[in-house]
């Protein structure tokens, strides 16, 4: 029963069609054609080809047969608004041997939709709500053209037809085209992520390789973003149970060839991290920022409940404060400067002392673009934490050069101090 239902969906073969001659001439990028495939590779379906048609009637004729021959579902984007050349209801029609017919429900859609916008309807809207006979309406709540879903009777192929706009398109996609065709083949998904701190993704891909590219169902796709690595596992299957039973294998593979860098699965964030892995413990947090100037306790009190698990950040931007509220020793910084090692270390001890809490964490470097030298460079930046038996500092140069890298470094900056108040918890 299980491999039945399962190999239903992931033995689609799908290809993505996307019309429209600005595309070919290269005045836009098919962001489309990437984010289908993206979203249609999660649920566990095999796009096998893409390609890319002018608003020509003959050729899209053509590119549209093609596909219906190679493939099970053929996905549209483009060609779907109220002018003349927006053909691909009517071209799939044809193909099918279908006649157009008005949807009442996508008219009365297209005219709530006028309504809202307070603009009147004009009479090529209308055309709007033709759909081939016994098409399945999709909703466009961004716009006015409805997306279509075309089955073919004898078949089963299908054509799903969505609209040219990303942000008309890909809310059709995820909350109405993606549960249709996991209905279609009575499957769930399920997913889990993998949160990485410390390791780039291609080490993360390479390292990883032979297990990802192994893995049909579930399917492991990485995402980076800042710093960080996400890896979600997803499993379609006939029951949440199911796909649960596929997945949990391949998180602890995961994780266990991973070790160290794996900072948490599904838990959101490294501040949502941080709060679980303190409330858990029932320990408190202090922060002392210098070049990150509140972002790491600005980061921990994005999540609701943080109020359990700290209490006091102190952004101590200037040599005076940190002396003066933290107790960083003015020999200190005179012999080490602000930017050192035991500056850093200094200042996680005082707030920990100040808050009375159980770890104190403390940032410390130059964000740049100023203020750099020889010595200490834009981009070096020490983190450290001090839970009482013991502290740690880290020495970090978190410049890429790139332009405009202040918040890119203050970012990574407050980051790696989470992650260090992370593993301080495990003190505890
Ligand atoms: P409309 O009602 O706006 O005419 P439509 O469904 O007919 O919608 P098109 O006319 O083909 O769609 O495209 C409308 C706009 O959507 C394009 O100008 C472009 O900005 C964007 N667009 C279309 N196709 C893509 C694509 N493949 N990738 C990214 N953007 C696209
Ligand atoms: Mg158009």
């Amino acid at each position: 029963m299980e491999q039945a239902t399962d190999t239903s969906i992931r033995s689609i073969k799908a290809e993505i069609l996307c019309v429209g001659t600005e595309l070919l001439l290269g005045d836009i990028v098919n962001t489309n054609a990437a984010f289908i495939a993206r979203e249609l590779a999660r649920i566990g379906v095999n796009v096998y080809h893409q390609s890319v048609v002018g608003d020509n009637p003959g050729r899209l004729k053509e590119a549209l047969s093609a596909a219906l021959e190679r493939c099970d579902l053929v996905v549209t984007t483009g060609g779907l608004g109220p002018t003349y050349d927006d053909l691909t209801k009517e071209t799939v029609a044809q193909l099918f041997g279908l006649p157009m017919e008005r949807n009442e429900e996508s008219l009365s859609s297209i005219q709530a939709f006028f309504d809202k916008v307070g603009r009147p309807m004009t009479e090529n809207n209308k055309k709007q709500a033709l759909l081939p006979k016994g098409a399945y309406p999709l909703q466009n709540r961004n716009g006015t053209a409805p997306g279509v879903i075309v089955r073919q009777q004898d078949t089963g192929k299908m054509v799903v037809m969505l609209p040219g706009p990303p942000r008309e398109m890909q809310p059709m996609f995820t909350q109405q085209v993606t549960p249709y065709l996991l209905k279609l083949t009575h499957s769930t998904l399920v997913s889990r992520t993998i949160h990485i701190f410390g390791m780039g993704e291609s080490q993360v891909e390479a390292t990883l390789r032979p297990l990802m590219e192994a893995s049909r169902n579930p399917t492991v796709a990485p995402y980076a973003k800042e710093g960080e690595v996400q890896l979600r596992v997803t499993a379609g299957a006939a029951t949440q149970e199911q796909a649960r039973a596929l997945i949990d294998p391949v998180v602890k593979r995961i994780c266990d060839t991973l070790g160290d860098v794996v900072y948490g699965v599904d838990v959101g964030t490294l501040q949502g991290a941080v709060v679980q892995a303190y409330a858990a413990k029932g320990i408190k947090l202090a922060t002392a920022e210098s070049c990150t100037g509140g972002l790491v306790s600005k980061r921990i009190t994005e999540i609701a409940g943080s109020s359990a698990v700290f209490d006091c950040g102190v952004c101590s931007y200037a040599n005076e404060i940190k002396h003066k509220v933290l107790g960083v020793q003015q020999e200190t910084l005179e012999r080490y400067g602000a930017v050192s090692e035991q500056t850093a270390l200094e200042m996680a001890r005082g707030v920990r002392k100040l808050a009375g809490a159980q770890v104190g964490v403390s940032t410390t470097g130059i964000a740049g673009p100023g203020g750099g030298s020889a010595e200490k460079p834009v981009g070096l930046v020490y983190v450290a934490a001090d839970w009482g038996e013991g502290s740690q500092v880290l020495q970090l140069h978190l410049s890429r050069n790139y332009p405009d890298e202040r918040e890119l470094i203050r970012h990574l900056a407050a980051s790696h101090a989470l992650h260090l108040a992370l593993r301080a918890a495990d003190h505890f």
